[in-house]
């Protein structure tokens, strides 16, 4: 819990008359509140005594500097996408990123500045424009700020790694209030910030590099789900070239226009691939997975396309679903523990139920698990069940079905702080294991002592 309750009062005198006179004060009693408190998926209790939203690096100083002053402490709000990894101390103040969303490319210089609140779709398209990628995640809606910060697994991950090993540098306001440059010159903040979440302080604005990708060609393979379609989808991922990243959603087909009738409620792969290597040899590269599908009696939708890398970050689905989930790694599925899963996903009651397989390998594993604050860089599979429902007393219900799931199918120790349910303060050590804890500690330790950034996958101070 908060270690001090902030009065509205006391927020607006210090911060809404702010001397550059643009910092934005939300508290509950103001229109917008509500709004600005929102985040995807619902269901969350996140209710801050204020909400600050700054414009640039010197409000998010002053919004710091006034909750360090005041005992309170302070979460962190980008894009809105961390329901289930926020932690469960939500901050007395929230600082609101939202209005700091800009970017400048040097197309030249391979190098991109953003800020800290803008989303991966924003950014895809701003950089796309110069035929250029930095990889993201799958939705274009989640912040740059919470998955570059945790790690950043998507449709490019074999081919150019994770976000964080694109990440060059970052503008930081620290737990003192002060704004720091962090770059190769700062090496121990800049291995925290590559995977160490938001531990360190508020990123102001993130410096990427750029890669050449004018087009991939990508998109959605929905696939009959069979043990076997299961563990051959993985099966052939896993040994394709590092050209193909495929994230694997076994699913109850929902009743989707793009979804044939007679397959609504029945379970499928939603195999959502990219193949980033020349789009000549796309075809040859997905022959693997297209032949798992021929196998399994064909695709049931095949929307892969070329175009864009931005054109494959989808929006999130917004509304007031509320979900449940759990994560695990894992180096394979095999037929077994595939029947298992799609035995539970048919008897499970949850309105949307998933197992989601995302396959690694390729860049990833080619850094060292000791080169970044992101340790599992040798697990084959990231993987994430989910259940989701009308409110969060149906989804509490589902919470045991997703543990005991997660749990036959974890091959292996730890998790990945963007999935982390409920930013539950067990998972934290495996998130950031042995060494990786250690000195994610010590960094913590030199930068904020006083823990005020706790609403996260959290290491507390050594
Ligand atoms: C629909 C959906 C799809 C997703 N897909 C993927 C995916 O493909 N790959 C993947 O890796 N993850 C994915 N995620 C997980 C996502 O990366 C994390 O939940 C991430 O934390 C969301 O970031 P955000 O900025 O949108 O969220 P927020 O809730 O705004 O922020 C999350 C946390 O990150 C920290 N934080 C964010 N920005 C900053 C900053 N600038 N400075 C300091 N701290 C900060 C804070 O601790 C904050 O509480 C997905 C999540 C959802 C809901």
């Amino acid at each position: 819990m908060s270690t001090t309750t902030l009065s509205p009062a006391s927020v607006r005198a210090a911060l809404d008359g702010d001397p550059a006179g643009t910092t934005t004060v939300l508290t509950p009693d103001d229109d917008g509140y509500e709004a600005a408190r929102a985040i995807e998926p619902g269901g969350v209790e996140w209710r801050p005594a204020a909400i600050v939203r700054p414009v640039d690096a010197a409000g998010v100083a002053r919004a710091v500097r006034f909750a360090r002053d005041a005992g309170a402490s302070v979460s962190v709000r980008a894009g809105g996408h961390s329901a289930l990894g926020l932690g469960r101390d939500h901050g007395a103040l929230t600082i609101d990123l939202r209005s700091l969303d800009s970017i400048e490319v040097d197309p030249d210089g391979r190098t991109a500045w953003a800020g800290g609140g803008l989303t991966a779709g924003a950014y895809a398209r701003a950089v796309g424009e110069h035929g250029l990628v930095t990889p993201f995640g799958d939705t274009a809606s989640v912040g740059i700020g919470g998955i570059t910060l945790a790690g950043g697994l998507g449709l490019l991950a074999r081919s150019h790694g994770l976000t964080i090993d694109s990440l060059t540098g970052a503008e930081l306001v620290t737990a003192d209030g002060e704004v720091v440059l962090v770059d190769e010159r700062e090496p121990e903040l800049l291995w925290a910030l590559r995977g160490g979440g938001g531990n360190l302080g508020v990123v102001t604005r993130f410096r990427y590099a750029l890669h050449e990708l004018p087009t991939v060609v990508g998109g959605m393979l929905m696939v009959p789900a069979t043990p076997e379609s299961v563990a051959g989808m993985v099966e052939a991922a896993a040994a394709a070239p590092r050209e193909l990243t495929a994230i694997l959603t076994v699913m109850i087909a929902p009743p989707m226009p793009f979804v044939p009738a007679e397959w609504h409620g029945r379970g499928v792969i939603m195999a959502n691939v990219c193949w980033s290597g020349d789009p000549e040899t796309a075809d040859a590269g997905l022959a693997p997975l297209r032949a798992v599908a021929d196998r399994a009696g064909g695709a049931i939708v095949d929307m892969i396309r070329t175009g864009p890398y931005s054109g494959l970050l989808e929006e999130a689905p917004g509304g007031s679903i509320v979900a449940t989930a759990g994560t695990f790694l894992a180096d394979a599925v095999d037929g077994e523990a595939a029947a298992h899963a799609l035995a539970e996903l048919e008897s499970s009651p949850a309105m949307m139920r998933a197992v989601q397989l995302r396959v690694l390998g390729g860049a990833v594993a080619d850094v060292a698990p000791d080169a970044t604050a992101y340790a599992h860089r040798d697990a084959g599979m990231v993987g994430y069940v989910m259940a989701a429902g009308p409110s969060a007393e149906a989804v509490a219900g589902y919470r045991p079905w997703v543990g005991a799931l997660v749990e036959r199918l974890r091959q292996r120790d730890g998790a990945y702080a963007a999935f982390v349910p409920d930013g539950d303060p067990a998972l934290a050590r495996s998130v950031y294991p042995g060494a990786t804890w250690d000195r994610l500690a010590a960094v913590k330790r030199a930068y904020d002592p006083q823990n005020l950034f706790r609403a996260n996958v959290n290491v507390p101070p050594r």
